[in-house]
């Protein structure tokens, strides 16, 4: 049997690495042909090195190796011919012209990078219509989600209920929220991730990407999408039937379960190194509501993509902004939510209908974010 292609976007990242841990296990059934990254030559260099990839992209790099460089040279990868499933684990909406692409090429596209579906999600759709591939997701509640579906007819489905840790500050006195540091935000309580989704699951802003990504993954209404906060992370996400019977996807957290299941679908492999479950060793699993005061970074996601059209790419790009901002020491964490308040506030949102129009809403958020972190810092 040959081998399938994979080209990963993100390699050096948190899920560009756990793929790329999944993938040396099922060596003999798939092979890496492509690796991108953006700034990390060195963590790039030792994938080269192990995994002897067709083509290699540092997207800041200079060209002082047989490297590729630039947006572009990430483009490629995304089409890469050798590749029949494509990762995207890049971070942020910089992300969303290589999803494009893949799915234009018709490629299956994994996906992890969410703020591309959440930036431009009818043209994402649209490209995988045109284009006739497929659209994976590696986000852990969107795989729990698809996983419970199986092949249940939509009209038998009522609807999603998305599981969400709560983050570190879930208990924390609401008043102390203004001085936490990004030390603080950075210690996640059960899954460990990148820096800037990090900061997400602590805003709860990750969320709301999710109840965005969800509505152009599966084709729900809002009003047929929840968030509950389920702290232990062992449920990974519900789905309720017409008939009220509810199905829960459930799984120690690793992100490797879900990547894995991106690469298999509608199969299930083998995984050597999968925990086995053990529900003694889980314990309690408990449910709270979404606490709308703690979390209005959730709140305003969420009538961003109710809002629609360009609305959610301006949540999305000023999220981005804000978060950096509060890395860097420049924004207190609650001003996250002030700076993405202050960007949808001023944006008259319009239709996605190209590319163009979903870049240029997130260049006009990214403005106005800027703006309004300068006032608040
Ligand atoms: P990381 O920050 O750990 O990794 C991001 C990756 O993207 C790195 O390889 C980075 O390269 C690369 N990158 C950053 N900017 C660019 C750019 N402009 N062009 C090309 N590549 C770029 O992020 P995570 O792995 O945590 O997250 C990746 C995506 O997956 C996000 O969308 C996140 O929301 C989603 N996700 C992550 C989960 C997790 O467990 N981490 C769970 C579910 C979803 P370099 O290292 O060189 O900077
Ligand atoms: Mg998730």
């Amino acid at each position: 049997m040959s081998r399938r292609g994979v080209a990963i976007l993100g390699s050096t990242g948190s899920v560009g690495r756990s793929a790329l841990a999944v993938l040396s296990r099922h060596a003999d059934r798939f092979q890496v042909v492509a690796l991108a990254a953006h700034q990390n030559a060195s963590e790039l260099a030792a994938q080269v090195a192990r995994f002897n990839p067709r083509m290699a992209v540092l997207v800041t790099g200079n060209g002082d190796r047989t490297w590729r460089s630039g947006r572009e040279a990430l483009l490629e990868a995304a089409v890469h011919p050798d590749a029949d499933v494509v990762i995207n684990a890049v971070v942020g909406a910089a992300g969303l012209e290589a999803t494009l692409a893949a799915l234009h090429a018709g490629k299956r596209l994994a996906l992890a990078n969410k703020e591309s579906l959440v930036a431009g999600g009818p043209l994402v759709l649209d490209a995988l219509q045109t284009g006739g591939g497929e659209l994976i997701p590696i986000d852990s509640e969107h795989s729990a989600i698809l996983q419970c579906l199986g092949a249940s007819a939509a009209s038998e489905l009522k609807r999603l209920i998305l599981t969400a840790s709560g983050g570190p500050f879930r208990t924390l006195d609401v008043e102390q929220l203004a001085q936490v540091t990004p030390e603080q935000a950075l210690r996640h309580p059960t899954w460990d991730m990148g820096a800037k989704i990090t900061i997400d699951s602590a805003t709860m802003a990750n969320k709301a990407l999710e109840v965005i990504e969800a509505h152009f993954l599966f084709g729900l209404p809002y009003d047929r999408i929840d968030a509950v906060v389920h702290p232990q992370s062992i449920i990974h996400s519900m789905v309720e039937f017409q008939d009220g019977s509810v199905l829960a996807q459930m799984g120690f957290p690793t992100m490797e379960m879900p990547i894995l299941y991106a690469l298999t679908h509608p199969e299930r492999w083998a995984d050597d190194s999968a925990r086995s479950f053990d529900p003694v060793a889980a314990r309690n699993l408990t449910f709270e509501a979404v606490d709308q005061l703690r979390f209005p970074a959730f709140v305003l996601g969420v009538h961003a993509g109710r809002t629609g059209g360009t609305m959610p790419a301006v949540f999305n790009a000023a999220n981005e902004v804000a978060v950096a901002g509060f890395l860097a020491g420049d924004l207190p964490f609650t001003g996250i939510a002030a700076v993405i308040e202050s960007a949808l506030a001023t944006h008259r949102p319009a239709a996605v209908d190209c590319l163009d129009t979903v870049l240029a809403a997130d260049r006009e958020a990214r403005e106005t974010a800027h703006e309004a972190l300068k006032e608040k810092c």
